[in-house]
């Protein structure tokens, strides 16, 4: 279902996510991972929880596995038991890869021979032992293969803003485009591309105007699953790294551009001084960008009205210090009561 906005209608991102994460105390010791973030974000988006540990039958609780490095690979070995499940495993993997409909991105356990993406402890034996390297567990990993250039991040990673930030906004991106895909239509992907305009060239200006070149080349009448395809294909590296400072700035003050005759001396200087907060470090980019909304509002302007710069996902995810959001709790009463 698509969730409203006062600007935008927004499609419901479908995300895998690491049962053990706020779904189910599926974990070995039979606990549950709480996070705040995977909690707050439940409402919005429609996961597809997994716990490969349990769908290939290891029980809950059980016994730990993990990735042994022996005859030139690695395997998944549970130590007390001295069982191989490398073969499960990868079996499992590839079945329910193959059979989840199409995603926006994923969610998993931070540092799990099974899930984590990164920085999992490889051993030299089941005996205890110290880590010979680290990579990703058996599932993730087989995930970062199988989707290049995708939002897959760890609950641990997701606690810092800006990596949040990021992966909300290449989530509902991507969710958007699931409609073109749906859709089909020539039509419906000048759409996506004229809305994500701003976005794409807050990220990446080389792939903004790859996708542009591509999106005006429709002139050879190539098929539109063809080229909806190719597409994606440059969407998901052109949005794949967070945008800089210097470019975020870019687009503000090309957008600020198109009202340079509308406004006052003194508006524009209060709108270069959030700028310039922003840039030294001094204020959040929400300053100038909320001067810029209030302008879109009060001059009308469709094309920035449209663009899903100014509201990449929806404001209740937008995330804000606890101690710039707190209500109700009088932070002053021991003092002036
Ligand atoms: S990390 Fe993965 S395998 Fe382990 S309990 Fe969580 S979902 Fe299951």
């Amino acid at each position: 279902m698509a969730q409203e906005s006062k600007r935008r209608r927004f499609a419901r991102p479908r995300v895998v996510v690491s049962r053990c994460i706020e779904f189910d105390p599926v974990r070995y010791n039979g606990d549950m991972v709480p996070s705040r973030e995977v909690a707050r974000l439940k409402p919005f988006i429609d996961f597809l929880p997994v716990c490969p540990e349990v769908e290939i039958g290891l029980g809950i609780p059980r016994e730990t596995i993990r990735i042994v490095r022996m005859d030139g690979g690695n395997h998944l070995i549970q130590p007390s038991t001295g069982r191989d499940v490398t073969e499960e495993m990868q079996s499992f993997t590839k079945k329910f890869i193959d059979a989840i409909p199409p995603v926006d991105g994923f969610i998993l356990k931070n540092r799990s021979p099974t899930s984590g993406i990164s920085g999992v402890r490889i051993y030299p034996s089941a005996r205890p032992s110290a880590p010979v390297g680290h990579g990703p567990g058996f599932f993730g990993g087989e995930v970062l293969m199988r989707y290049p250039y995708y939002p897959i991040e760890d609950e641990g990673r997701l606690k810092n803003h800006r990596i949040l930030d990021h992966f909300l906004t290449r989530i509902y991106t991507l969710a958007d485009f699931r409609i073109v895909e749906e859709q089909n239509s020539f039509p419906a992907l000048v759409r996506f591309h004229s809305q994500n305009k701003l976005l794409l060239m807050a990220h990446n200006l080389k792939g903004y105007q790859n996708l542009g070149r591509l999106v005006g080349s429709h002139a050879n009448h190539e098929p539109a699953d063809d080229l909806i395809a190719r597409y994606r294909e440059i969407l998901l590296p052109t949005i794949a790294k967070a945008p800089t400072y210097s470019r975020t700035i870019n687009v503000m003050l090309h957008s600020e551009g198109r009202f340079k005759h509308l406004l006052n001396h003194e508006e524009k200087a209060v709108f270069l001084d959030a700028v310039e907060n922003y840039r030294a470090g001094n204020g959040t980019v929400a300053g100038p960008k909320n001067i810029l909304k209030s302008w879109i509002a009060r001059f009308g302007d469709e094309y920035l009205h449209e663009q899903t710069f100014f509201a990449p996902y929806p404001d209740e995810l937008m995330e804000y210090p606890a101690e710039e959001t707190e209500r109700g709790r009088d932070l002053w009463a021991d003092f002036l009561d």
